[in-house]
């Protein structure tokens, strides 16, 4: 059974080196389990994202989008249940002076070698757990005055909710119908960690979908299924991929059911999304705070109701760290390793690049002329610098499904080889035309040419 080649360590020195995410504030030494992203980063991830607003709101005319902002009334993390219950438990060891999240110690590395993970040897002194709020907090105006302590939103949900009126009134929909939004989350996460998996600032992408409280488990099951599907539509290799309902016991407090779209990760099973019937606990615990009646209410038909609310919350770096390492493939090319990341052409940053054979003889200008033309439809990067081996070697790297090389007989006949990534084929196509015949090649259906069984 062919390895997968892909580990974690792997996929951080491939995003290091081609620029993908890099440690924030690297000239300082860095800040915990805080990351930048880099060009082909911001491409990818803006990929991602794009690809769940094509899914979410485009395909369907059910979604409507929202963008609310991130530091709300402190009310509304009250009301939410986050200021009294978003918490972790916590222990600390009196020996090595680190912190750990109780429910993850047997996972945790310890501070003290040789033990292996926390409370593994005699010497570590563990205390009890308690719980820690996961808020980061700050406050807002000029004075540092007894109520001006607010919250980075530790998620994008509630901001949704409390919009649930205002939406109603210029949306003109009517349950069941959803409000999506995409944008950066913040938890002190107590131990952050595997690269982009857990970090404290991060970016979520979460849709409320209201529907009429007997529908619920109709809807919930429906998004279990729409949600999977969007890793397989983009690549996920389905052995990688599951879903996991959640036993009663580690239900939240405000659901019904709950299900986790888990993916293999180099570090093992874990969660990419989780899939939530929240009920009506969110728009009742609003309306009881505010004051303001929350419901949904049709005078043509008499109806009445709070609607139930189903949620899928997906991590826009989780995804994108799913989807790295899901493409990280090495193979032996004519007695050389090529590292490739067999992204589906959907996400790949850069769809095509344009690569002169030499830097003279009119190839680049030839070549800079064909990229002109080509950026218009699709993203196109130009490359001149090095041989052609290791142009080819980087586009491999970041994920280039298409190169076209412009030589000697580009400037005889108008045409070009085109170069595709995951078989290594070369075919000679005419340029007139080379931009519609990408984009169908781009377009059409991709299966990840990587073994889809589970590791041995
Ligand atoms: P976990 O159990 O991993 O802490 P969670 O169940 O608390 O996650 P949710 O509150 O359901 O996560 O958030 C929805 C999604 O947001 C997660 O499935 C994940 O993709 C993403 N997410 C949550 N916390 C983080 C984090 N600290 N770093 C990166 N992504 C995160």
């Amino acid at each position: 059974m062919a390895q997968d080649a892909v580990t974690m360590e792997k996929i951080v020195a491939l995003a290091k080196r081609r620029g993908f995410v890099f440690p924030a504030s690297e000239i300082y030494g860095g800040i915990g389990s805080t990351y930048d992203y880099g060009h082909y980063g911001v491409l990818l991830k803006g990929n991602v994202r794009e690809a769940w607003w094509q899914s979410m709101l485009r395909e369907r005319d059910d979604v409507v989008a929202l963008d609310s902002a991130i530091i709300q009334n402190p009310r509304v993390w009250e009301a939410s249940g986050h200021l009294a219950g978003f918490t972790d438990p916590m222990v600390d060891c009196r020996t090595c002076k680190m912190r750990f999240r109780a429910d993850h110690i047997d996972q945790l590395p310890c501070g003290k070698k040789p033990s292996k993970t926390a409370g593994e040897t005699s010497e570590c002194d563990l205390t009890e757990a308690r719980d820690f709020n996961l808020m980061f907090q700050t406050t807002m105006g000029a004075v540092k005055e007894e109520g001006a302590t607010v919250y980075l939103r530790p998620e994008t949900a509630q901001g949704i909710f409390v919009n649930f009126k205002n939406v109603l009134q210029f949306a003109r929909k009517r349950p069941p119908f959803g409000i999506a939004q995409t944008g950066k989350s913040f938890r002190n996460e107590i131990t952050p960690g595997n690269f982009i998996f857990r970090t404290r600032e991060f970016e979520q992408m979460e849709m409320e979908f209201f529907v009429p409280p007997d529908e619920a488990d109709k809807w919930f099951e429906h998004w279990c299924d729409t949600r999977m599907n969007w890793y397989l539509d983009l690549g996920i290799r389905p052995s990688h991929l599951r879903l996991r309902a959640h036993e009663s016991t580690e239900l939240s407090h405000y659901s019904s059911a709950t299900s986790d779209i888990e993916y293999l990760f180099p570090i093992g099973w874990s969660e990419l999304e989780g899939v939530a019937n929240r009920g009506d606990f969110d728009l009742t615990a609003h309306a009881a705070a505010s004051g303001e009646k929350i419901e949904w209410s049709d005078p043509q038909k008499g109806e009445k109701y709070v609607p139930h609310v189903i949620e899928p919350a997906a991590g826009a770096d989780r995804a994108m760290l799913a989807f790295l390492c899901d493409a990280y493939d090495e193979e032996e090319v004519e007695g050389e390793m090529r590292t490739v990341l067999r992204l589906h052409p959907r996400l790949a940053p850069v769809k095509v690049a344009v690569l002169p054979l030499m830097r003279k003889d009119g190839h680049p200008e030839k070549a800079k002329e064909i990229h002109a033309e080509l950026r218009q439809r699709m993203n196109s990067e130009y490359d001149e610098g090095g041989s052609i081996g290791k142009r080819y070697r980087r586009q491999d790297e970041i994920g280039t499904p298409f190169a076209v090389t412009v030589d000697h007989q580009t400037l005889e006949d108008n045409t070009v080889t085109v170069r595709e990534r995951d078989s290594l084929k070369q075919d000679r196509l005419p340029i007139e035309g080379l931009a519609d015949e990408l984009d169908r090649r781009l377009r059409a259906p991709w299966i990840s040419p990587k073994p889809d069984v589970l590791p041995a």
